[in-house]
């Protein structure tokens, strides 16, 4: 549940058990069929299946996300990295006085990753919480490569709106993607690990804004697969704490 639709007391009880879902998203340019908030929809409608599951109060804390390169296309919006990493902090910090000291973030949008990590690191430095990442668009591609393409405004992204709300997917405006290789031999020269440029203007991956194949999804198949996906994060999230849990340095040599 949306920490706020709770009334105090019960956000007061929900927090105390320790654990708080953050979401982190977009408002960018996706192409004539998708809204600009997809990522920020995306997100949430993946955090709030996975909040439910944790028993867990979910909080959006800016639908928009660190998004300049979709500048260009009138209507994306961008925070800076450093603004996106104090808001985390400053989230965490009244979340921590609260009793929380576990903190999943689930994203969906690459563009953020950077600022969670700079955010994550200063909210743990400064407070006794631990902050864990749900990269939940990698995790829908990973889980379902055949179906689920890593492009921008695809099926992708257009399952997660079918699953969130179908009727803000509109593939009757739907105009000319850019050539998916090519595209797709973009966006990899900026997903390297190894050497790689930082993402200046997303017109260098595809001029026309978006590419993939949107029209190869189901409303009923997207269901399955967001609901897949947040039952992936709950038990990677399980596997993740206890992990943690066992190696901590105050643990160590107890036994
Ligand atoms: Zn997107």
């Amino acid at each position: 549940m949306l920490l706020a639709n709770m009334t105090q007391p019960e956000a007061q009880d929900a927090l105390g058990r320790g654990t708080a879902v953050l979401v982190t998203g977009s408002i960018e340019q996706h192409g004539g069929h998708l809204p600009l908030g997809t990522d920020a929809w995306a997100a949430l409608t993946i955090a709030l299946r996975v909040g439910e599951r944790l028993e867990a109060p979910v909080v959006p804390i800016s639908p928009v996300g660190v998004a300049s390169y979709h500048l260009p296309w009138p209507g994306s919006l961008s925070i800076s990295p450093y603004t996106l990493a104090t808001l985390l902090v400053e989230v965490c910090e009244g979340l921590a006085s609260a009793g929380v000291v576990r903190v999943l973030i689930v994203n969906w949008h690459e563009g953020n990753s950077t600022a969670i990590r700079l955010g994550a690191d200063r909210a743990q430095q400064k407070l006794p919480l631990r902050v864990i990442v749900a990269e939940s668009h990698v995790i829908t591609n990973a889980l379902f490569p055949d179906e689920m393409e890593f492009t921008h405004a695809g099926s992708m992204e257009t399952a997660a709106i079918l699953a969130h709300d179908p009727t803000l997917v509109r593939l009757g405006g739907m105009a000319d993607g850019a050539a998916i290789e090519r595209a797709t031999d973009g966006h990899a020269l900026f997903r390297r690990r190894d050497v790689f440029p930082v993402m200046k203007d997303f017109r260098e991956v595809a001029a026309e804004g978006w590419y993939g194949t949107p029209d190869s999804i189901t409303e009923e198949r997207a269901g399955e697969i967001i609901d897949a996906v947040a039952e992936h994060i709950v038990s990677a999230v399980d596997e993740v704490w206890k992990s943690l849990a066992e190696r901590a340095p105050e643990a160590g040599g107890s036994s």
